[in-house]
């Protein structure tokens, strides 16, 4: 048995293009020994490059998940409206994410399946019809680890923190994490106001977004992303945010809705 100081210098003398025997004349590490290291490397990469790549935050390296953008608009409908719940038997260690698609938005059931497809290309996407909405319904082994919010009981009432590597994505792709928000737990709707005049009365139409989540956490982390995109909010009471003004629903509309 070598140790792994031993495996990790046998490894970057290979990485240098030193051959086998140098390796093992240099560290003292059998030839057998380092040629399956070699082989157990670049089956690993082989399996983070292809479509079963493996979890990228259980590794010795934790990266942060890929496509980033697919993954702050994920984790914007997860803290949403998503949950994660075991599959069959726990010893399994297998989870289903679940998020709610409403009908309020045209193209989110669509734009949900390819982010989870997209942030785990190797596990199965289902859309499942359930009442009065469709849930994107996806397992993995790996939910918790990309989305270590997850824990029991209901998201406000409990803490919602980011860890930094999240906080990271959501500052680069704060549009899609606000989508995100806003797919799950938003909507777009028009306020109509008539004007009467002398002739005639006047409707005028004044889009306004609103979000409601009863998560503290989960607002502020709207709020944040919001200011962060030079977007103007209001707090309407302890569940709404509304933004209503004429520039921010423009700049809003730009990346959520109505067509987008
Ligand atoms: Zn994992």
């Amino acid at each position: 048995m070598y140790d792994i100081t031993m495996r990790q210098r046998a490894l970057a003398l290979l990485g240098q293009g030193l051959t086998i025997s140098e390796v093992s004349r240099r560290t003292g590490a059998s030839r057998g020994a380092i040629r399956e290291w070699r082989l157990r490397t670049e089956q690993k990469r082989d399996l983070y490059a292809g479509p079963y790549r493996e979890c990228p935050r259980c590794t010795e390296l934790p990266s942060a998940p890929e496509p980033r953008d697919s993954y702050a608009y994920l984790l914007g409908l997860y803290l949403g409206d998503g949950c994660i719940s075991p599959v069959g038997d726990r010893s399994k260690m297998v989870w289903a994410l679940r998020i709610a698609c409403a009908d309020a938005w045209p193209g989110l059931i669509e734009q949900c399946a390819a982010a989870v497809g997209a942030v785990r290309p190797g596990n199965k996407v289902r859309i499942i019809q359930r009442i009065g909405c469709v849930e994107v319904n996806s397992h993995s082994k790996h939910w918790p680890c990309l989305f270590p919010q997850h824990g029991p009981g209901k998201k406000h009432e409990r803490k919602i923190e980011l860890h930094p590597w999240q906080q990271e994505i959501v500052n680069g792709f704060a549009e899609d994490f606000v989508r995100g928000l806003l797919h799950s737990d938003g909507c777009r709707f028009v306020n109509r106001v008539r004007r009467p005049l002398k002739n005639e009365d006047r409707w005028y139409e004044y889009p306004r977004y609103n979000f409601t989540n009863v998560s503290l956490d989960i607002q502020r982390l709207f709020t944040d992303a919001l200011d962060r995109l030079g977007v103007e909010w209001t707090q309407m009471n302890a569940r709404n945010i509304s933004v209503a003004k004429k520039g921010a629903v423009a700049r809003l509309d730009e990346f959520v809705g109505p067509k987008y």
